[in-house]
């Protein structure tokens, strides 16, 4: 096999052991690589109905075919498992080292079940594994975890870890790598936790197998080269996707006061114009010459590695105007291993919730330290804290007096950082993402914007649609970055030339997007498998807030979503995804897609259509 090392690392920490398994080339162009492999593995074996942080679940890191061949924007690794916040298909990205070192060591995933009974780092070169006692680490931050562990290996180490949210389970907690390289929203950081897993240090020493060598190496050139000389590349290299605080501020599309508006008085303050005046370089990932990664020295001096998502979630979405205390509040969300999109929403909440009196604790809209004190708590798990830690969807159900009103969530992740008063198809992308409310799988809102925000008409459906397939399920699964397409206008082309010197064969565009369907459907096949009878279609439905209560301030005062024209969106988004009126795939569709095997177990579970 060439481009797939055709080899999945099989680790049962519970017994200490390691297997490493072959697999077919069947499965590879079936399921690709990242997001693709984790959900076949998660769906062939997890028994349905486990607990997401026992020690049936498994954890996955899974690579795709171009990763380490030193493609432009490949070093990524997706990171899942069932989750613990949502209680369906978990995953996420993330930008590493470690992705590299993972095929360099002879593995397209490793596969992690079972728990260690002690605090464990997982270390492994090439074809040895080992489990190194962690009772020293246990307890330290991202950061330090990493710092020690990189004095004692290789430089080139690609290491991953958790930090103290990990450790105490909170459900929103992330894999953390390189400070500040985060991955997992859906608490895949909390299930790494759960095994008693420290850190995975990956290193590796072999060539990956690539069909045509050279022409990889001649392709690879060329795409840095074709990357530069895109018009936004020196822009974006200035402020990467913080200008986009500008663009939502113009929009009505920021997310301020936990989604109750969409401008904030000081996004000035907060956006890429001011971003600049205190950067001090740039950061990103492995193999990536757009590094997007914007370090600045936050209020506490250190040096902190900020994004748009998360300085709106830490700024305006808690109504915090000061850049470089949203700067502070990201690095140590990040060194405690707390994922910044749905911390700012349950902070937001909390706000919300303590302004509405409906808890007796006093928490501020914008109070830096207050803030970054019940940050600590929620790590910790402490007080307040704790309810909280278990995310908005949880701490709405715990705290009730009508507070799932602003619980900003789907599925039970956490919203990130577009307000969609005024944004119908982004609010469907929300709504339907794979792994809940994530902007990943399809942004939409700059297009909606650009062609008209307030219809449903059917161009956003296939527009949802058409994302989802592509970021959603080609890019998760060929686990390369988004950005040089989305942000810059890569050609998709550079993709299947990709692909045929990795791996020999010729993959049109056609036959990828066949692929991500497959795999978009196999996730949404586990989320109704889990949740069987409790599948409902306002699963699929965004926040109440939006259709409820409309923006108050700004260009688009009065603006909301219209729930029965919505609803009529949601059914024609059905129908063009082949599935019934309950949103749950029809016979015939997973048999087009080569998921008759899905078919026989799904139907255990809930009544399926023809
Ligand atoms: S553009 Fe940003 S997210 Fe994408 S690979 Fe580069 S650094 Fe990573």
């Amino acid at each position: 096999m060439f481009g797939w090392t055709g080899v999945f690392l099989n680790v049962d920490l519970t017994r200490n052991k390691v297997v490493a398994e072959s697999y077919d080339t069947t499965l590879a162009l079936n399921f690709m690589g990242g997001r693709g492999f984790a959900a076949k593995i998660l769906w062939d074996r997890l028994t349905p109905g486990i607990d997401p942080l026992s020690v049936e679940n498994n954890l996955i890191f899974a690579a795709g075919p171009l990763t380490g061949f030193g493609l432009p924007n490949s070093g990524k690794l997706v990171v899942a498992a069932k989750s613990p916040l949502t209680g369906g298909y978990g995953d996420g990205n993330m930008g590493t080292q470690a992705a590299i070192q993972m095929r360099k060591a002879g593995y397209d995933a490793v596969i992690i079940e079972g728990k260690s009974e002690t605090p464990v780092v997982l270390h492994i070169r090439d074809t040895v594994a080992e489990f190194i006692d962690a009772k020293d680490l246990w307890g330290l931050n991202s950061f330090e975890t990493e710092a020690q562990l990189k004095s004692l290996y290789e430089r080139t180490a690609g290491i991953v870890s958790i930090g103290p949210a990990g450790e105490n389970l909170v459900k929103f907690a992330t894999v953390v790598s390189q400070e500040g390289r985060a991955g997992g929203r859906p608490g895949m950081g909390a299930v790494m936790g759960s095994k008693n897993l420290k850190a995975v240090v990956f290193e590796g020493y072999n060539e990956i197998p690539a069909a045509y060598p050279k022409s990889m190496k001649e392709l690879s050139a060329a795409g840095y080269r074709e990357v530069m000389t895109k018009p936004n590349y020196a822009f974006w290299k200035r402020q990467g996707t913080i200008s986009t605080v500008e663009w939502s501020q113009e929009n009505s599309a920021l997310p301020t006061c936990n989604f109750r508006e969409g401008v904030f008085d000081k996004a000035d303050k907060i956006g890429g114009f001011a971003m600049e005046k205190i950067k001090v370089g740039n950061r990103g990932c492995p193999q990536c010459n757009m590094t997007c990664g914007n370090v600045v020295k936050g209020s506490d001096r250190k040096e902190s590695e900020i994004d748009y998502e998360n300085i709106v979630m830490l700024g305006s979405n808690i109504g915090l105007g000061n850049l470089k205390q949203i700067a502070a509040l990201n690095r140590f969300a990040d060194e405690l291993g707390l994922d910044t999109i749905s911390l700012g929403n349950v902070l937001g909440f909390a706000m919300e919730t303590s302004e509405k009196k409906r808890v007796p604790e006093k928490i501020q809209w914008g109070k830096f330290q207050e803030t970054k004190a019940l940050i600590e708590d929620i790590a910790y798990r402490r007080g307040f804290g704790d309810v909280l830690a278990e995310g908005v969807r949880s701490a709405a159900a715990k705290i009730g007096h009508g507070s799932e009103d602003w619980a900003m969530h789907v599925k039970g992740l956490e919203i990130s950082a577009y307000d969609c008063h005024a944004a119908p198809a982004m609010a469907l992308s929300y709504a339907t993402s794979s792994v809940g409310a994530h902007h990943k799988d399809a942004w939409v809102i700059s297009w909606e914007v650009q062609f008209g925000r307030k219809g449903y008409r059917e161009e956003k459906i296939n527009k949802v649609i058409e994302m989802q397939r592509l970021r959603g399920g080609v890019f998760e699964s060929l686990t390369v970055c988004r950005f040089p397409y989305a942000e810059l206008g890569f050609e998709l082309e550079w993709y299947t030339k990709y692909l045929h010197a990795a791996t020999g064969r010729e993959l049109p565009f056609n036959t990828l997007i066949y692929t991500a369907d497959k795999i978009l459907n196999l996730i949404r096949a586990f989320w109704i498998r889990e949740y069987a009878s409790n599948w409902a279609k306002d699963m699929d439905v965004p926040p109440m807030r939006w259709f409820t209560q409309p923006l108050t301030e700004g260009p688009l005062k009065g603006a909301m979503l219209d729930p029965l024209k919505y609803d009529a969106m949601l059914n024609k988004y059905y129908r063009k995804r082949g599935w019934d009126e309950r949103g749950i795939p029809k016979k015939s569709t997973l048999k087009k897609l080569g998921l008759s095997d899905v078919t026989k177990e799904l139907g255990n579970y809930v009544k399926l259509n023809d």
